[in-house]
């Protein structure tokens, strides 16, 4: 390090620094005291003027303040004023004596001498003379004294004083003139000290710039340049033997190091470069042997698990041409032709695959695989400039039997195929070759196994393989069906307990079912078990299901159970028929025969009289017709229901068909049997016959079934779109759960007290058929010991013909008869029941222009008529008509219509009423009964 001599930074400007600072010191030091001087003598000066005039003026005070006594004495003679004169006296002789303390001038030593002598000759002289005078009161003397010298001298100082006063003002003001002009001085001394100050500091900046910021910028200049690889000339700062020089060197020495360093790191770097190079290669060749090694993984992951096929195919391929860079190649699957290709068309991949010879297989088969070199001469077919080699792999996957299963066919230009690319892909095609026959062996499982799960499908009995842990193993569609379960695919592998509680869910009674299968899933019997279970009823009408349980066993252990659940709802029903015909016909069958036999044994053996004959003959034949009815009734049912039955079908009023039944039943003693006819003249299209045998049938049934006797209501009412027959009696009554079943053949409900009561259990099963055969419904309700009321819907006619009512009008001339007009059945039959409630006889008519044919011949009380027909406005028409003719002309005419009211129409027609729709009925018969 270059050694810091005198000529340094540091010590030129501390030296610098140090001579202003010093200068600029005694300049300020010395202006300060000469300043400080200069004020303290003019402030004394001023201090002194103003002391002399202060003296001055207080001793002028006194002077007048002695004469002033003077006088006061003389002209009074008063003590106290010669006494204040004398302390007067005595104050001016003490402040003469300061007076002649101060600096006096000559004139002031002067006049300072002569006061004195005054005040001396005034005190001894004059006052005493004075005061001899004033005593003698002689004041000539006095006056004589007064205009003497002393007057002269009095006036003169008092003159003084004044012109002194004056003087002194002078003065001061001149002393601040002064003071002002020496103020202007320093000011502009100190603008001259600055000035220099300025001047000095500019001449030390101007040699900071170039001794200090000129050489620094030039070596900031050398360094970016360095930085940036070129050369800047540093030799002038070099030179210098200051801290820049020093720095200027330093940096030289710097550089030329770095530069050295320079080489070497380049050196260093590109070592490294090369270093790096290579173990980026490394890694390359590293990344494709781990991309490899992947794919073989994943290829082996395939190879080992995946039961596709065609996957497999795919992944074997796309792995080998990867790692063997095919050109072209293709993989097939010999029998099913599945492949995979890259490099050609999937039209000439089927080519290839119809079109390799059979010498190809049995060379495959034999070696297994094999390369073909040909050589692609120059021509118009290769884009090469020269002629070059192809190799074509043959390589195939053999199976166990050393069939072919899969060829590969691959082509390589210009790049034969080494012994061991060989060896490895003839490894990869035996490992392929496990693989296939693993995918084959699954099919063909999974073949046999759907097949066996169609056979199983086929058999209507549900079946029901249940694993020793008691999961379902196997179930079939038939299973689903009868329990009510999701289809076979969501139900297998379910648990024990999940399909117990399903189980569970659907059936009636699950105690007992649970129970047995709970046992034979873990008891291990050699024979079948049976039982039998029912669907819940809320899910199905009553299926009864038959169960069979084995165990099934490999190698003398138990693997599972095999349930098989038949349906055998309708073996339980004819077995439940079966039973009811039996005891039906032992009963029914017997007494008649019983009673038959006994009387014409009697008959045939004993002599009788003649009425006792004749009351056994009637007995015999009322037995006989007995028979034959039970016969007949069964023959019916049998005809009904396998449809050879013939129904001829009329429309006609059902209340008169009723009224001519229930007269045939007049004779019964215990029953009344009463008819009420809501629905009056409504008419249904029926078969007069099969209906008649339907009313006998359950009203003999409600007379049978009320033994103690009592009432019989019958009654028709018009519901909505069909006429509601009801026969309703006061009998012993049907229990509730029995009242669906009764309606099947030969059903009858068996206990003591009905036993009694004959029949064949066929009635209603004939009435229900009956009542279905006319599209109606029939329906019991009824409360044991109270009654029972037996229902049956039959559909109303819509079409009322008028042919009907002409048939009638003639017998009912003064009925009350109104007409209703309307296209919509169900409005109308709103309004007739009403009507009829109300007394009114009904007709109804669709069509306005038979409705005026009708109204002509018919005597209405009055007309109900709907606007609207379809989308015609038809019914003013008929209004207007009705208006028109004579017999018409006044018949009370009310208007239904979903139509606003047209008042001008009400109006001209004369309407009795306008109801807008919708409205209460009772209005309507309030008006019609008011118009009547
Ligand atoms: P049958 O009357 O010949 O026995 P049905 O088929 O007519 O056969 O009736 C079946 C059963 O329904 C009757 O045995 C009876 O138990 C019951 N039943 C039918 N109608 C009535 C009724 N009105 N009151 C009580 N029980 C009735």
């Amino acid at each position: 390090m270059t050694k810091l001599t005198d000529k340094n930074i540091r010590s030129q400007f501390l030296k610098m620094l140090f001579a202003i600072v010093f200068v600029f010191s005694i300049v300020i030091l010395g202006f300060y005291v000469y300043v400080k001087s200069t004020n303290e003598h003019l402030s004394q000066q001023r201090e002194e003027l103003s002391d002399k005039a202060k003296i001055v003026s207080s001793m002028e005070e006194s002077f007048s303040d002695i004469f002033f006594r003077a006088r006061g004495y003389y002209a009074f003679k008063n003590n106290d004023e010669l006494q204040q004169l004398y302390s007067g006296l005595n104050l001016f002789e003490m402040q003469l004596k300061d007076f002649g303390r101060l600096d006096l001038t000559v004139e002031e030593l002067e006049l300072y001498d002569r006061l004195e002598t005054f005040t001396i000759t005034y005190r001894e002289q004059i006052l005493p003379e004075a005061i001899g005078y004033v005593e003698t009161d002689n004041y000539e003397a006095l006056q004589q004294l007064s205009n003497g010298g002393a007057n002269s001298l009095v006036n003169e100082f008092i003159a003084y004083a004044k012109e002194y006063n004056n003087q002194t003002e002078v003065s001061i003001t001149q002393l601040f003139n002064e003071i002002i002009e020496q103020a202007q001085f320093y000011t502009l001394l100190y603008i001259v000290l600055g000035a220099g100050l300025l001047l000095v500091i500019g001449l030390i900046m101007q040699r900071v710039i170039s001794n200090l910021i000129l050489p620094i910028e030039k070596l900031t200049a050398a360094t970016n340049s360095f930085v940036t690889g070129h050369y800047v000339d540093i030799n002038v700062v070099r030179e210098r033997e200051d801290e820049l020089g020093a720095l200027a060197r330093s940096f030289y020495d710097m550089t030329i190091s770095i530069q050295d360093k320079e080489e070497e790191l380049t050196t260093q770097n590109e070592e490294l470069t090369a270093q790096q190079d290579e173990l980026q290669a490394n890694q390359a060749q590293l990344q494709t042997s781990l991309n490899q090694l992947e794919k073989f993984n994943k290829l082996n992951h395939v190879l080992t698990f995946t039961l596709d096929k065609q996957q497999l195919l795919t992944n074997l391929h796309t792995y080998v041409r990867d790692v063997y860079k095919f050109d072209t190649s293709i993989l097939y699957l010999v029998d099913t032709q599945d492949f995979s290709v890259k490099g050609m068309t999937e039209q000439s991949a089927h080519q290839l695959m119809r079109n390799l010879h059979t010498d190809k297989k049995v060379r495959l088969e034999e070696e297994k695989s094999f390369v073909i070199k040909r050589e692609m001469l120059q021509g118009h077919e290769t884009i090469a400039q020269q002629s070059y080699f192809m190799y074509d792999l043959y390589t195939a996957v053999l199976n166990s039997e050393g069939k072919l299963v899969a060829v590969m066919m691959a082509t390589r230009e210009g790049h034969m195929f080494t012994n061991q690319e060989l060896l490895d892909i003839n490894g990869l095609m035996n490992q392929a070759s496990i693989a296939f026959e693993r995918i084959f062996m699954y099919e063909e499982v999974e073949r046999s196994r759907k097949l066996n799960q169609k056979i199983i499908d086929t058999v209507n009995e549900g079946i029901q393989f249940v694993s020793k842990v008691g999961e379902v193993v196997v179930m079939n569609q038939a299973l689903s069906g009868i329990i009510h379960a999701p289809t076979y695919e969501k139900y297998e592998h379910t648990t024990q307990q999940s399909w117990l509680q399903h189980f569970q869910a659907i059936v009636d009674e699950p105690e007992a079912i649970m129970y047995f299968l709970k046992n034979a899933i873990i008891e291990d019997f050699g024979d079948t078990r049976t039982m039998r279970y029912r669907i819940s009823q809320s899910l199905s009408a009553a299926s009864f299901i038959e169960v069979y349980a084995t165990s099934v066993y490999e190698s003398d252990a138990k693997i599972g159970t095999m349930f098989v659940h038949r349906d055998i709802t309708a073996e339980y029903e004819v077995d439940q028929m079966k039973s009811e015909l039996v005891s039906t016909v032992s009963h029914e069958l017997r007494t008649p025969l019983s009673s038959i036999l006994g009387f014409t044994e009697l008959l045939l053996t004993k002599e009788l009289k003649q009425e006792r004959q004749q009351k056994y003959i009637e007995t015999i034949h009322k037995e006989a017709k007995r028979l034959t009815n039970l016969i007949n009734d069964f023959l019916d049912l049998q005809r009904m229901e396998s449809g050879r039955q013939t129904y001829t079908m009329e429309p006609f009023v059902l209340g008169a068909l009723a009224d001519d039944i229930i007269k045939n039943f007049q004779h019964e003693k215990n029953h009344t049997i009463t008819l009420t006819n809501e629905a009056m003249n409504d008419r249904i299209i029926g078969d007069k016959e099969r209906l008649t045998q339907l009313f006998i049938n359950i009203i003999g049934n409600a007379i049978k079934f009320s033994p103690s006797g009592g009432e019989i209501q019958v009654k028709l009412e018009n519901k909505v779109d069909q006429v509601v027959i009801s026969i309703q009696d006061e009998g012993i009554g049907i229990p509730k759960d029995a009242i669906t079943s009764l309606f099947q053949k030969f059903k009858r409900i068996d206990n003591s007290a009905r036993r009694k009561i004959g029949g064949t259990g066929l009635g209603l099963a004939l009435s229900k058929e009956i009542a279905l055969q006319h599209n109606g419904t029939i329906w019991i309700e009824s409360e044991e010991g109270e009654g029972t009321t037996v229902f049956v819907g039959l559909p109303l006619h819509a079409q009322q013909s008028i042919k009907h009512f002409h048939e009638q009008a003639p017998q009912d001339k003064q009925g009350n008869y109104v007409m209703i007009v309307e296209d919509d059945l169900s409005s109308a039959i709103l309004l007739a029941e009403e009507l009829k409630t109300k007394g009114f006889l009904v007709l109804y008519q669709d069509d306005p222009q038979k409705a005026l044919e009708e109204a002509l011949h018919i005597p209405l009380i009055g007309i109900v008529i709907d606007l609207m027909f379809g989308d015609k406005m038809k019914g003013w028409d008929l209004v207007h008509e009705l208006r028109a003719h004579e017999q018409t002309k006044d018949l009370p005419i009310v208007i239904s219509s979903a139509l606003d009211e047209a008042k001008e129409k009400v109006e001209q027609y004369q309407i009795t009423k306008y109801f807008t729709k919708p409205f209460m009925q009772e209005e309507l018969s309030r008006v019609l009964l008011a118009a009547k």
